[in-house]
């Protein structure tokens, strides 16, 4: 069997330009979107995404801030720029890229941000919205994911999931939209302390592998038929590389994101989704 591949790329062209309709609906009655980005430091990888979502905003019709501070940044000279951003009329939307440096504690940076323009859905008042299955910010990268199972027509009522990764990023807000009413997964969370990974993975109809491990999903761990989605984006010296090891997974899936052109793609457009979706809110509608 050879895999269906999930093409990221292909569901993430199909969410920008219904964003571009939707900044273009908003410019018609005179209202601009913003989006703003905060790095702190030169981490090589943060620039890269940082760029790329520039690059996307403009594409899809929004004015694109950029804010960098440097790598001894203090806590307080975050805190600060995350205030203007919150009073900002001109942002409709911002994000925090991550990981912060490491003397930094990112999660008092996100409690300070206004949930309103909380554009990677982390703020814990959009976390905890998605948690009682009300209308939130939801977080990007499993936004995107859900948009690939949706566009895919990959069923999820019913099915045994197995998210593997707990971090607040993606695996747990993963878990829990999975599970939400009406998508309707049977979910298992699991981690590092899993004891037996490959007997639940090797069940599962849909596999989220979001551990940043290369290659540590194997043919072993995938029921036959099953859908699995690699969220790992691992830079090693044979260049990016996904947490499954895809030339023998491919050999048994039914269906797979490939790294890159899979999730990666989707977290960006999903970013502006929730952007548009900001700022249709902050416009009335
Ligand atoms: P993270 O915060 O480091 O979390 C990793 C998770 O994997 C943890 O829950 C950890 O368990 C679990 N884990 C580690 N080793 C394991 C093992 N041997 N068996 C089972 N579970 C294990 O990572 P993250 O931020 O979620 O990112 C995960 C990967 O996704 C990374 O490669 C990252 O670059 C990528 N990512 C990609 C996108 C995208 O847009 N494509 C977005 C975000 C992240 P414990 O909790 O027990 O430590």
């Amino acid at each position: 069997m050879t895999a269906q591949i999930l093409s990221g790329k292909e569901v993430a062209a199909a969410v920008r330009a219904e964003v571009a309709q939707r900044v273009a609906a908003l410019s018609e009655r005179g209202v601009g979107v913003g989006l703003a980005t905060v790095l702190v430091g030169d981490d090589p990888a943060s620039q890269i995404y940082v760029r790329s979502k520039h690059k996307a905003a403009e594409a899809a019709g929004m004015a694109s801030f950029d804010h960098h501070l440097p790598d001894d940044a203090t806590q307080e000279d975050v805190a600060s720029l995350v205030a203007r951003l919150n009073e900002d009329p001109a942002i409709d939307g911002y994000i925090v890229q991550l990981p912060l440096p490491d003397h930094l504690d990112p999660q008092p940076v996100l409690d300070l941000m206004d949930p309103a323009k909380d554009a990677d859905g982390l703020h814990p008042v959009n976390l905890g919205r998605l948690m009682l299955g009300r209308d939130a910010i939801r977080p990007a990268t499993p936004s995107g994911i859900m948009r690939i199972l949706g566009y895919y027509g990959i069923g999820t009522a019913g099915a045994f999931v197995v998210v593997v990764g707990r971090s607040f990023l993606v695996g747990r807000p993963l878990a829990v939209m999975l599970g939400l009413k009406g998508t309707d997964a049977t979910v298992v969370l699991a981690h590092s302390r899993t004891p037996d990974l490959i007997e639940l993975t090797a069940k599962a109809d849909i596999l989220v592998a979001a551990v940043g491990v290369p290659g540590i999903i194997t043919r072993r761990h995938v029921k036959p038929g099953a859908t699995v989605i690699d969220v790992g984006t691992n830079r090693t010296e044979a260049g990016l590389v996904g947490d499954v090891a895809f030339d023998e997974v491919s050999q048994v899936a039914g269906a797979i994101t490939p790294v890159p052109g899979g999730v990666g793609p989707m977290t960006i457009a999903s970013l502006l989704a929730n952007t548009v979706q900001a700022a249709e809110v902050r416009a009335g509608g």
